[in-house]
This record gives structure tokens, C-alpha cells and sequence, in this order.
């Protein structure tokens, strides 16, 4: 349970003075419904209020703060004239300009006579002064209380920046004092402040580098979240690895059939991964492994040899894959790589119904299937495996957490391997998953061709469709992406259907069309003409980014490339360049091109590697957006940021690692210190993962 020390942070906004209904709606939408969160909402900018000239030497357009004496009021004559307030000093006059003014509220801030400090915009205007809307009007003893460096906030429609600076105010006037969690030697040492000292001059900026990501004050916050992050997955990890594991050892007998069958050898990375998941298997604690490795890497085999594994040990092996498609084509490619093995295969998916569906489940559940290949039809309740061993799962980043949770409730001590194809830069991998295992294929298989990469502006679509015309006469097979026109799967499928019709008329029935909403059957029947050759133009929105393997395939055209990814491109291209041709990949795109679109198709011509494709992505993106933070269940970051913190995140790890094997059950007065910290990052899941907690 949350400690009560930390209850004031967590009050809804309205609970903070002068914000009622209205406002905390807003800033609910702005930062988030507790008073921590609008905390967290740190300034991206600064008005600086402490140039205080005369009137005659304030700039046009400069903000300045002004001693006035107040003059007289010009009230307007008809409502859609200003309300105007004339003020002098030593050197000159200028006009104060209100709109839409109600009641007398003017006359009680500017009262004739008084000596007002006003600050705002000059604006030099028909040789007159004026100042319209000033930002503060003070009286001389209220003069102090004006900040002379202004924070200034990212807003939302309808909210004020005063508003979010005052509550800000207010939430930081009530801070509770926290125990300190970080070790004195590492605050010293880089010269942090306390963490309420520190949230405070986050807040008040003094000059354009405090805003920083750099600056101390964010520094030391930036590392509270990182410790809170590293924290609590050590926790959670060490709790899964507590859970009982079972050992799994094959005699390889089922490997080597299936690899004297292969018309190839295994790459040495291959080999090395192998080695790796078999040792974790035969090791009675669980597995907890990510198998990465660019498109292409041959990871299916990988998966298949260690679930042979399994099998070979009297045990069963799943293995999910995100889509339809994805399933059904490792099952084909499964069957014929695992078939001098003699292992009964199955497919599951929401299409297998009624009797199908029956009987495959009787054969799950008596264990007479060996290895079953689905969708997440695979986690329905009245799936039941008769030992379930090793759980594999492709492209994990689209699975939530909770699938991968329940798919391993679905035998005891289920080993689980995560086959990633999205290269997770080391930074990301940290912060989500810790240090999990892993191993990566890191040799494309031999005999690869390379794949060029060129990019045209859309206007030049009829060299594009001679050029598709001349590789079609040549024998190719050509994949054309269509464009993600929105989030919305029938608009795209819209221009889907209109480019399909165009290259129809073109080249006639040898092309086909394939997208989300074709039925089962029909999409199986497209694919199975691409991989066969009936079909050698297929349009496609990007239901096929994600496994297919045609080898034939060697040109590749992607509609409107710049508003896709740049791992989402290279997963697209990795599509081709899999058989002995050489291969083209054309990424079209429409004029004009934004700074960081052209960076992103400039690496992509550049490299071919996904590592470097992906720590790129995630430079220019931001990490939420590499794998789709919320989706897969993973931490949002809000203070720190990966590219700028990926010093403090190595520190952080070591740190929260050091401190749970000094106090494992964070008892010790630093250890309560760090429980409040994972409470004040609301990782109270992972609290409750602490052996005494
Ligand atoms: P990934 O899933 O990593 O994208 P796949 O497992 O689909 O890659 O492998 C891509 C292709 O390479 C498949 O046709 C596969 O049979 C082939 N392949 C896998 N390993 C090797 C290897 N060591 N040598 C040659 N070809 C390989
Ligand atoms: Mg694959």
C-alpha cells in the first residue's frame, strides 16, 4: 500500500488551491489526474521579466516589466472597443489594452494615481505604446513575489499559463519531505540536490540551460525514475526466477535428423543461440530468453531445433505468431523443415473451428501433437496442452504482457523464448525488460544478396511502373506497399484497392491484392499465388511487413515510405533479398519532405543493418514510439530520456542491483528510502514482489 507520507502527491489536482472543476479537467488532460503528475510536467521554456527600462527605451516586441504611474482609464463606448488604460513614467506614455473587459475589476487592479510594475509584449503601434493583456500588473510591495525568470509550460486549449505555473507553485509550496534515497557519495559526487530542492529549481529555471536535459536538477530527477525503472524490473525478474522451472534436456536425436536434412548449415551465431536456449532449458530455473535477430537471420530454425528439444524430452512446444498469415506460414515452413523428424505439427488459429477444432484439442491435451504453431487462439481457456515445456513467441513486441503471462500459465515452469526481429537498442532493453537473456543472430545466412535502395519523389510513379514492367519481363516478383493513409484500416484499404485496379489494367490478372480484411481463405489463396509464382505483382497494405517468406520476391515498392517507421521500412524490406537474386527495394515518397523524414530514408539508403537502423529510430522518434510503450505493457519514461541519460541508466542498474543484495527485502533505513521511491513511480506491483512486502 501506498505510504501515507506520499498521499498529498497523489490527491487529484483539484485538491490543489484554485484549481476547481474546469481547470483540473484540463490539467488532467495536460499532465495527468494526481498533483505528482503535474509535477513531472516540467517548463520547456522561460520568459525572462527581468528587463526593467522607461517606457521610451522598451523595444518593440520585447518583454518588458515597467514602472507606470496610472493616468486615467478610457473605457470603450460601444462593446467591441478596447477598454484602455493610459500610464506614464518619467520618459513617456503607453496604453494598457483589455478586450471584452466585464465589471469594474480594472479599476480596482489600476486605480488612477497608484504606481503600478506591469509587465508583457511591447508593441510599438501607429506611433502609439501599448502593451495588450500585460502578463502581471503588481503594486510596489507586491513587486518581489514577480519571478525574474518566468517558467513556461506546454499547455493544452483553454488553459492558461498562469494557471499551470500557480498550481505548479502550489503543489511544490506542499511537498511532503521524503526521506532521501539516493547514496550520499553518488549525490556528492555529481553535485544533486535533494530530490525536493531538485523538483523545485526544475521548475525555476534560471537561464536557457537549466531547461536541459543535461542540467543537474533534471539529472538528479531523470536518475530517481531510472533507479525507480531499474528497480523495480530487478524485482519483478527476481521474483519469476524464484517461480519453480523445470528441467528440459533432448539427446539431439531429433536435432540431428532434422539438421542432415537441412540444404544448408547452421550459421555460427545460430549455433552459438542454440547452445544458449539449450543451456537455459536444461537448467531448472525458467527461461526467460530474447532471441533477436534482423529479418532474414534465420531464427525459425533456431526456435524450431530448440523445440524439437522439448518434444524429444516428452514435453510439447508452442510456438505464436502475431497474425494469421505469420502462423500460417511458419506452420508450412515448421512442417517442411521439421518433417525427417517425424514430430506431429498443428495449426491453431481462430479459423480452425467445430470438429477441427475439437480434435486438435483432444490431440493438445493427450500430447499426441509434438508442437502446435497459432495465433493468440493459442491462449483460450479451453486450450489445455498435456505439458506444455517451452513457449515460443514471434515478434514479441506485439504481444502484451498479459498474453505472454497467460500463455505460460498454460504449463508448469514453462520455458519461454521471444523472437524478436526488431533490433531493441541496448538503452530500451534496459529500461524494459532489464538485463533479460539474450541471444542474437548476428550473420545473415550465406549466400544473401544485397538489396539497393533508392528513393523517387510519387509524382514519378510512371518510371516506377516501367521499371516494375521491365523486372515483371525478367521473371521477377515484386511486393507494392501501399500507403498508411491513417489509422483507419478501410481507408487504406481504399488506396489499396484503386492502385491494384490501376497496375490490373497494366499488367492483367498476374497481380493481386491483399489486405486485413480479406477473409482467411481468400488471403491464403493471394499468398499462396505470390509464393508460387501464379501471382507476381502483389499489392498489399502492411498486413505482409511482419515473416513472410517468398525467396523469389526481389523488388520491393513502398507507397508514401515517409510515413512509415524507420523499423517498420526495414522490416518491409527485409521481405526481399532473401533468395540468390539481387534485389531492389524503391521507397516512393510525397513532396515536399519534412528535416527528419529525409534523415530516416537517408539511413535507409545508407544501411542495411538493423542495429544501426534501430538506434536511429529510436534518436529521432523518441523510445515510446519504437515499440509502442503502452501496447506492450512497458514503463513510460517521463523524466528521463534515453538518448540524453544513457550514462545514468548503466549507473541506475548497477545501483538498484548493488542495493538488492545488500537488503533483498529493502529494510534497512535506505531500503524504505526505496521503497518510497518505487511508490512514488507507482511500481507498487513490483513492492509486492519483495520477499517480505
Ligand atoms: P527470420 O525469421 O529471422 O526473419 P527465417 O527464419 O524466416 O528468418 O529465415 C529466412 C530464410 O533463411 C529461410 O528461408 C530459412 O530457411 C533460411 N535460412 C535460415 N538459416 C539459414 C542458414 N544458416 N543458411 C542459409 N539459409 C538459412
Ligand atoms: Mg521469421
Amino acid at each position: 500500500m501506498r505510504p501515507e507520507i506520499l498521499f498529498p502527491l497523489f490527491a487529484p489536482v483539484t485538491a490543489l488551491p484554485g484549481v476547481g472543476p474546469r481547470f483540473g479537467k484540463l490539467l488532467e488532460r495536460l499532465t495527468g489526474p494526481a498533483v505528482i503528475d503535474l509535477l513531472w510536467h516540467l517548463p520547456d521554456g522561460i520568459i525572462d521579466r527581468s528587463f526593467t527600462p522607461t517606457i521610451k527605451a522598451a523595444p518593440n516586441g520585447a518583454v518588458a516589466t515597467i514602472k507606470l504611474t496610472v493616468d486615467a482609464h478610457l473605457k470603450p463606448r460601444h462593446p467591441r472597443q478596447p477598454y484602455r488604460v493610459r500610464c506614464r513614467d518619467e520618459t513617456g506614455f503607453l496604453h494598457l489594452v483589455y478586450f471584452h473587459v466585464k465589471g469594474d475589476w480594472l479599476d480596482k487592479l489600476l486605480p488612477v494615481g497608484e504606481t503600478r510594475w506591469v509587465s508583457g509584449r511591447m508593441e510599438h503601434f501607429n506611433n502609439e505604446i501599448q502593451i495588450t493583456h500585460p502578463d502581471h500588473v503588481l503594486a510596489p510591495d507586491e513587486f518581489a513575489r514577480m519571478k525574474p525568470n518566468e517558467p513556461v509550460y506546454g499547455l493544452t486549449s483553454g488553459l492558461p499559463l498562469r494557471t499551470v505555473q500557480k498550481s505548479v507553485d502550489a503543489a511544490l509550496a506542499r511537498l511532503p519531505a521524503l526521506p532521501e534515497w539516493q547514496e550520499p557519495s553518488l549525490l556528492r559526487q555529481r553535485q544533486w540536490m535533494p530530490w525536493a530542492a531538485a523538483l523545485a529549481a526544475a521548475h525555476a529555471p534560471g537561464n536557457a540551460a537549466e531547461l536541459l536535459p543535461e542540467a543537474p536538477a533534471r539529472q538528479r530527477l531523470a536518475y530517481d525514475e531510472l533507479l525507480a525503472n531499474q528497480l523495480a524490473i530487478a524485482l519483478v525478474r527476481a521474483h519469476t526466477k524464484r517461480l519453480p522451472g523445470r528441467s528440459i534436456k533432448g539427446a539431439g536425436t531429433l536435432r540431428q535428423k532434422v539438421l542432415d536434412n537441412l540444404p544448408f548449415s547452421l550459421t555460427a551465431s545460430q549455433r552459438q543461440a542454440l547452445a544458449e536456449i539449450a543451456g537455459d532449458m536444461a537448467s531448472p530455473a525458467r527461461m526467460l530468453r530474447l532471441l533477436q535477430g534482423d529479418v532474414g537471420s534465420g531464427k525459425t530454425v533456431v526456435a524450431l531445433l530448440a523445440m524439437l528439444d522439448a518434444v524429444e524430452a516428452g514435453a510439447q512446444a508452442a510456438l505464436m505468431a502475431p497474425t494469421e498469415i505469420l502462423a500460417r506460414q511458419h506452420f508450412a515452413t515448421l512442417g517442411k523443415l521439421a518433417h525427417a523428424s517425424g514430430v506431429e505439427i498443428a495449426l491453431l488459429t481462430g479459423r480452425e473451428k467445430g470438429r477441427t477444432r475439437d480434435a486438435l484439442l483432444q490431440r493438445l491435451a493427450d500430447g499426441g501433437i509434438g508442437i502446435a504453431v497459432g495465433t493468440h487462439a493459442l491462449f483460450q481457456d479451453d486450450v489445455i496442452f498435456g505439458d506444455l515445456a517451452l513457449a515460443v513467441i514471434d515478434e514479441q513486441h506485439r504481444f502484451g504482457v498479459e498474453q505472454r503471462i497467460a500463455l505460460s500459465g498454460k504449463g508448469s515452469g514453462v520455458d519461454i523464448l521471444v523472437m524478436t526481429a526488431t533490433p531493441i537498442p541496448r538503452s530500451l532493453m534496459l529500461t524494459s525488460y532489464g538485463d533479460l537473456d539474450a541471444s542474437r543472430l548476428t550473420e545473415k545466412p550465406a549466400g544473401r544478396q544485397k538489396v539497393t535502395t533508392r528513393t523517387l519523389p510519387l509524382d514519378r510513379l510512371d518510371e516506377v511502373i516501367d521499371a516494375a514492367r521491365r523486372a515483371l519481363e525478367q521473371g521477377a516478383r515484386i511486393y507494392w506497399i501501399c500507403p498508411l493513409v491513417e489509422e483507419s484500416e478501410l481507408v487504406d484499404l481504399a488506396a489499396a484497392d484503386e492502385r491494384a485496379a490501376q497496375l490490373r489494367a497494366i499488367f492483367g490478372e498476374r497481380v493481386g491484392l491483399v489486405h486485413g480484411r480479406l477473409k482467411g481463405a481468400e488471403k491464403d489463396r493471394v499468398m499462396a499465388g505470390f509464393a508460387t509464382g501464379a501471382i507476381d505483382l502483389l499489392v498489399a497494405t502492411t498486413v505482409v511487413e511482419v515473416g513472410v517468406d517468398v525467396p523469389e520476391a526481389t523488388v520491393m515498392v513502398v507507397e508514401h515510405a515517409e510515413r512509415f517507421g524507420l523499423a517498420q521500412l526495414h522490416q518491409l524490406r527485409g521481405r526481399i533479398g532473401r533468395g540468390d537474386k539481387p534485389s531492389a527495394c524503391l521507397l516512393l515518397y510525397a513532396q515536399p519532405l519534412g528535416e527528419t523524414a529525409k534523415a530516416r530514408l537517408k539511413i535507409l539508403r545508407e544501411s542495411d543493418d538493423g542495429f544501426r537502423i534501430a538506434e536511429e529510430d529510436l534518436r529521432l522518434r523518441g523510445a515510446g514510439e519504437v515499440l509502442g510503450t503502452r501496447q506492450s505493457g512497458m514503463p513510460e519514461l517521463r523524466l528521463a530520456d534515453l538518448a540524453a541519460h544513457a550514462d545514468l541508466l548503466a549507473v541506475a542498474r548497477d545501483d538498484a542491483r548493488l542495493a538488492l543484495s545488500r537488503d533483498p527485502a529493502l529494510e534497512s533505513p535506505r531500503g524504505q528510502a526505496l521503497r518510497t521511491l518505487l511508490y512514488l513511480f507507482q511500481r507498487d506491483q513490483a513492492v509486492k514482489y519483495l520477499r517480505s512486502g
